[in-house]
């Protein structure tokens, strides 16, 4: 469902709720991620009336970036309807007139995400926008931030190899379940924000961009389209994805990425992606 709301701005907010200068600022800052593919960019980030850590890295780069005509869908672990999603796409909508806001993932031309990628594959026109809590990967080898950038300014990642083979050797695994370190482009080592295992395959060599905005934080980085994104293994201990011994609960998907959630005193999985899990029911009632 895509709805358009042609009320106007609201008096005294600007279109976006950002003023012009700090919407070309985040964009410039971008344009640089883009440019250098995985590499953190600085950003003056501004204040927002939500709080930070609720996803104003994302927000601020969706904003900057809407213009009339786009069509946003803001999704929170997979999941449109869920509070933090409702109360973005809430601001968004009320701040930017002409925008439309949409729970399709084929309809939006930029959907702000929190820890998820859509099951429904992105297309060339479409940007994807994370909201990152922590942008630095290294920070569980280094907290001293003069010396994350020293060690990423020299490809220096030996302490990050060492730490996912002590946890091998400790765990007989990697046990890094999300925000899995990635080498993007055979460069800059990137978190690839909360997002599961399951996802991080999918942002190899994709079609659309991935823009992660990290506010509190104050950092932008960027994946461009088909770029090599490589999830950091050792050739006897490949990288794996979760596995889901079941199909969803409620559309029967066994090529989606499940979550478990309560269900009348007990539990069962069913796909963390609402929209896709609502599609293909759609679909098998169609077929019916
Ligand atoms: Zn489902």
């Amino acid at each position: 469902m895509t709805l358009t709301l042609p009320t106007a701005t609201p008096a005294g907010y600007n279109f976006g709720f950002l003023d012009e200068l700090s919407k070309k600022t985040i964009r410039r800052a971008l344009l640089k991620a883009v440019a250098i593919p995985g590499y953190q960019v600085p950003f003056g980030s501004r204040e927002l009336p939500i709080a930070r850590g609720w996803g104003t890295g994302g927000l601020q780069i969706t904003l900057s970036l809407i213009g009339r005509g786009d069509i946003v869908k803001v999704i929170d672990q997979g999941a449109d309807e869920s509070v933090n999603a409702v109360n973005l796409r809430r601001l968004i909508e009320r701040t930017s007139p002409g925008v439309g806001v949409t729970t399709s993932t084929r309809e939006a031309t930029i959907i702000q995400t929190r820890h998820r990628i859509p099951e429904t594959p992105l297309a060339p026109s479409q940007i994807l926008v994370f909201q990152v809590p922590l942008p630095e990967p290294l920070r569980v080898v280094e907290p001293r931030e003069a010396e994350t950038r020293r060690m990423h300014a020299e490809a220096d990642y030996s302490r990050m190899w060492v730490a996912l083979y002590e946890d091998l050797v400790r765990n007989g695994r990697i046990t890094r379940a999300a925000g899995y370190p990635v080498l993007v482009n055979r460069r800059y080592v990137m978190s690839p924000s909360p997002i599961p295992r399951w996802d991080v395959p999918r942002l190899h060599q994709a079609e659309h961009l991935s823009l992660f905005g990290a506010g509190r934080e104050k950092r932008i980085y960027a994946v461009p389209p088909w770029t090599d994104v490589e999830p950091l293994a050792f050739t006897d201990y490949p990288f794996t994805v979760e596995r889901f011994e079941t199909p969803c609960a409620r559309c029967g998907s066994r090529t989606s990425y499940l979550t478990l959630v309560p269900d009348e005193g007990s539990r069962r999985y069913v796909c963390s992606d609402t929209e896709y899990c609502d599609r293909q029911v759609a679909m098998r009632e169609e077929e019916r």
